[in-house]
């Protein structure tokens, strides 16, 4: 396409260039194609690289000589809080190895919140007139969607590079009591690929908060998965909150979802000694203990530490070069148009693309049309409402590569129609 940017362009040439990508958009539509690069999973050659899991574990007992395939066992089995506390940056003693979602923990901590307060908190939250969360945009939708259905209201701060916007966040947190919390992605964010920098770590440890009871959820999902050389280190947020007065504030959560496999991992919680047995108190009403058999088999399939972290450069060779074919189709197509920016993540499983404001939602159904799910415009946003309509997510780890190339040209060709119908409405001829 021409270098130029669109606007730039008299209303014939955007007439022109929207009628050659119509005609690129009818031909993909008529092929049949069904494509879809809508939620970040992991493809079948990343989850069969853990597949010598399937015949482990060999032993039956932990190293403690505990029958891993009775009850018990509430924390998880200590060798592997041991690999996943030198991963996280925690103590062993403060990390509980749980069932295979980290984002159960995290609904039941919420859940927690609401029923009995946490250790630090005047009352339950749910006693509270009003329960507020911050929420970083473009953020994960789960944990919006979570927080929507337990009545938990949501104000939103905007993600920089460095993470959110921290004079926002203290801000906020520091007037209001009814805001209780914050979601942080620290390492790779769901879906801006940020990372927390040491800076505002720091700031959110140890900000002033109305509330007394302020949690950090910090969310490292993405702690281990990079994608280059240049591997991200998260802040010890525990420990910088504990150091500036509010040993409390931070809960972490982490899983295997996307080191072993998503539906059979291990997921992690860390925050204080105290906080954990808060934690573990409530969960012992409702639990014998974890599933330890499949904690035994990810420990004797990693070995320690250095076992995941080599691990995790298997999978970065399957998808970085999925990573680097979306950056190169959307630097081919759209390069230079000024009609959309998107990220180049080191690590992490999203693509944050940016199309011009108002056209986000045409540019999802336009691929809906030509056989490409994207994920609905709007949905990094609380109640799926992005203000701007700008933002998508794309998550190239499904798909294989000759799919992936498709879909890339599918939405560049989506993100020009839009564009150019949206200028042309208001180019003079
Ligand atoms: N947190 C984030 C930021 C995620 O992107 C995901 C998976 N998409 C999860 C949590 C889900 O974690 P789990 O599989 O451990 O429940």
């Amino acid at each position: 396409p021409d270098a130029r940017p669109l606007s730039d362009l008299s209303a014939q040439e955007l007439h022109a260039l929207a009628q050659t990508q119509r005609e690129a958009h009818a031909a993909q539509a008529a092929k049949g194609t069904k494509l879809d690069v809508t939620r970040g999973k992991p493809s079948s050659a990343q989850l069969d690289l853990a597949d010598p899991m399937l015949s482990l574990p060999s032993a039956t007992t932990d190293r403690a000589g505990t029958d891993v395939r009775n009850y018990g066992g509430l924390t998880g089995l200590t060798e592997l809080r041991e690999i996943f506390a030198e991963l996280l940056w925690v103590e062993p003693e403060q990390i509980v190895a749980g069932g295979n979602s980290s984002l159960t923990m995290m609904r039941d901590v919420l859940v927690d919140l609401l029923l009995f307060g946490a250790i630090d908190s005047p009352r339950p939250w749910a006693k509270e007139d009003k329960v507020t969360f911050i929420c970083p945009v473009p953020g994960y939708d789960r944990h919006f969607a979570l927080l929507e259905d337990l009545g938990i209201e949501m104000v939103t701060v905007p993600m920089t590079d460095e993470g959110p916007d921290v004079d926002e966040v203290a801000r906020i947190a520091g007037s209001d009591p009814s805001v209780k919390g914050i979601w942080i992605v620290p390492t790779y964010a769901n879906p801006t690929g940020a990372v927390v920098s040491h800076e505002v770590a720091s700031r959110l440890a140890g900000m002033e908060t109305a509330a007394p009871d302020f949690k950090i959820f910090w969310d490292n999902a993405y702690a281990v998965h990079h994608l280059t050389e240049d591997e991200a280190k998260s802040a010890d947020i525990i420990t910088l909150a504990s150091g500036a007065g509010h040993p409390h504030r931070a809960v972490m959560f982490a899983s295997t979802s996307k080191i072993t496999w998503a539906g059979a991992g291990v997921a992690f919680l860390a925050s204080s000694v105290e906080q954990v047995a808060w934690y573990l108190e409530h969960l012992g009403k409702g639990s014998i203990g974890p599933d330890k058999i499949n904690q035994l088999r990810h420990v004797e399939f990693f070995g320690d530490a250095d076992g995941v972290r080599a691990h995790m450069r298997k999978h970065a060779e399957i998808i970085a070069p999925k990573f680097a074919e979306v950056d190169r189709v959307l630097t081919e197509r759209l390069g230079g148009l000024g009609v959309a920016t998107w990220n180049r993540p080191t690590g992490g499983y999203f693509v944050n693309l940016d199309v011009l404001p108002g056209t986000a939602s045409r540019v999802v159904a336009l691929a809906k049309e030509a056989g490409l799910s994207l994920t609905p415009a709007g949905a990094s946003f609380p109640h799926g409402q992005d203000p701007d309509d700008t933002n998508i997510r794309l998550a190239p780890t499904m798909p294989p590569m000759s799919e992936l190339t498709e879909a890339m040209e599918t939405v560049a060709t989506c993100v020009l129609i839009a564009a150019a119908e949206q200028l042309g409405a208001t180019t003079k001829e």
